[in-house]
């Protein structure tokens, strides 16, 4: 069968849902091919469906994770507060049912999955359930999981098919999981080893210690978050983790995994200046997060001449154009430089408003983007870093407004208050506009929201204490810098 429409969208997950969404009630006629289902009928996960990594195998099962182990940090542990607040915590208590989490989360996703084919319905978009490959440069050949094929032509072609973990290239790589595993876990490991050094190896490490499993973190270099975020933030959150966190692992390089006659694992590590080999033993689970891969591979590109990077990421300009015409990537497929849903959404929306609302200079603004990641504790910002901001701006052109203290949150915990909460500015002077954002501590995940809006919209230090602050709060700091 072949089938004929304005705009094919390959991928359903945060980009091509949201372009789908938003052309089809521009009055397009969408076709969107998603692999999924997220689970088969045996029950077993399949990876992303409805909705993409976010809702099945990313932001949404990580941040369920991530406030259950918020629930447990609060009753056990150094940064237990229940008790300092009064409250009698039971010897034993902490004890997650691992089971009934999982099973409570997998619901809420599969309802989410619901919800999102519903949504693509009711806007009238047209749903094939299958992999997508190109054929030529308006055609897309759908092959479904039973052997059968759909031929669709469309005068434009969305490509919004995302991405999967990468792994090094180690002896005994089979042994490991990575963060989709992470979601299939059966029972709480006991004793973890978490290989990486990025957002994902941060916030998982933390959520497995949170929880009570023995973690080691294993990273290359001195720190984690090496890349893109401030000096100042990235020196609180070690000195967070090294106080509470997983056993950190600094100069460390995956080697290789081998199963013990017991079942359990051994994790090897090149370390230090000599190249060490050092051994660890009896981890019931390896859990890599090195970074992920575009699957632009399966797509069959040079069948209709789509460029791509070395990394396999698609080539596009600013406005999602792919370098042919009538071809645009969005999402974490593309060499924008951005893994975020929101990033893959905004573009989405922006790119139907082009396309079929003719607005024609619509396109996401890649420059001021705010991020968080939910370490322990949470991690906020937006724009530039203060080295950053000096090499742009040049040294003399930049100030800096910086505090660190202790939050109230452990005003009866003394072994808390070790922990401080960071507030930055970075400043652009002599108007000294607000450049860049960074704060780290508790709520800043909740945060940084509204501070985005006032720094995309240009503001400046006079315009943050011209705001009358909000007291007692962690965020008072960012109007009251003396
Ligand atoms: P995806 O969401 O990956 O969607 C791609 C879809 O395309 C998938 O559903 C896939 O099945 C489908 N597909 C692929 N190839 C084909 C094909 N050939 N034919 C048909 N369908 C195909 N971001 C945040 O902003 N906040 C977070 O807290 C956050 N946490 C994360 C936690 C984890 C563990 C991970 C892995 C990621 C996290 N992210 C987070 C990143 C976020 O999930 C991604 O940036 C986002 O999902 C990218 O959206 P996308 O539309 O580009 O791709
Ligand atoms: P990241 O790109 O964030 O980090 C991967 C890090 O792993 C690298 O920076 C590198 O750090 C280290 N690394 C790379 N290769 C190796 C190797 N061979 N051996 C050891 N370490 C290695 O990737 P993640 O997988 O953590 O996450 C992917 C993306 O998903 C993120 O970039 C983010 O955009 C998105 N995401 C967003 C979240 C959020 O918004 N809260 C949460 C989770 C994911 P170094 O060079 O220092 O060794």
């Amino acid at each position: 069968m072949t089938a004929s429409c304005d705009v094919i969208v390959i991928g359903g997950g945060s980009g091509g849902s949201a372009f789908s969404k938003r052309a089809a009630g521009y009055g397009a006629k969408v076709v969107l091919v998603e692999r999924g289902p997220s689970w088969n009928e045996q029950g077993q996960r399949t990876g992303a469906g409805p909705g993409g990594t976010c809702v099945n195998v990313g932001c949404v099962p990580k941040k369920l994770m991530f406030m259950a182990a918020a629930h447990r940090e609060m009753m056990v542990g150094e940064l237990a507060t229940a008790k300092g607040y009064g409250f009698t915590v039971p010897e034993g208590a902490g004890k997650v049912q691992w089971e009934a989490l999982q099973q409570r989360r997998d619901e809420y996703v599969k309802k989410l999955n619901k919800n999102y084919t519903a949504g693509w319905q009711k806007e009238g978009v047209e749903i094939v359930e299958g992999t997508a490959q190109f054929v030529d440069s308006s055609t897309v050949e759908v092959q479904r999981k039973d052997g059968s094929k759909t031929t669709l032509c469309g005068k434009k072609i969305l490509i919004a098919c995302g991405g999967i973990p990468d792994a090094p290239p180690i002896p005994g790589i089979e042994h490991a999981i990575n963060s989709d595993g992470f979601f299939e876990l059966k029972k709480q490991p006991k004793k973890v080893a978490v290989i990486g050094a990025g957002y994902i190896a941060v916030e998982m490490a933390g959520i497995l210690h949170a929880l009570g499993s023995e973690t080691h973190l294993y990273f290359r270099g001195d720190t984690v978050l090496r890349r893109g975020f401030d000096p100042f933030i990235v020196k609180l959150l070690m000195e967070a983790l090294e106080h509470h966190g997983p056993v950190l692992h600094r100069n460390s390089q995956p080697s290789r995994i081998t199963k013990q006659s017991n079942g359990l694992l051994t994790y090897t590590a090149t370390e230090g200046s000599n190249a060490e080999q050092k051994v660890y033993t009896d981890f019931d689970c390896i859990l890599l997060a090195i970074g992920r891969k575009p699957v632009t591979d399966q797509l069959g590109l040079q069948k209709c001449g789509v460029l791509t990077n070395k990394s396999g990421h698609i080539v596009v300009d600013a406005f999602e154009n792919t370098n042919v015409p009538g071809i645009y990537a969005i999402g974490d497929a593309t060499s924008t430089g951005f893994e975020l849903t929101p990033v893959a959404i905004a573009a989405g929306r922006r790119l139907a408003d082009r396309l079929f609302l003719g607005e024609g200079r619509a396109r996401i603004a890649y420059e001021q983007i705010a991020t968080v990641v939910f370490s322990h504790p949470p991690i906020g910002c937006i724009g530039l870093t203060e080295p950053q901001a000096k090499a742009e701006f040049g040294e003399a052109n930049v100030k800096v407004k910086q505090s660190s203290f202790a939050s109230m949150l452990y005003a009866f915990n003394d072994d808390g208050k070790k922990v401080k909460t960071g507030l930055k500015l970075v400043l652009k002077m002599p108007e000294e506009r607000v450049v860049g954002l960074h704060c780290i501590g508790p709520y800043s995940d909740e945060m940084m929201q509204g501070f985005a809006v006032a720094v995309r919209m240009g503001a400046t230090r006079a315009d943050f204490e011209a705001s009358v602050a909000i007291h007692p709060t962690i965020a008072e700091e960012f109007v009251t810098f003396g």
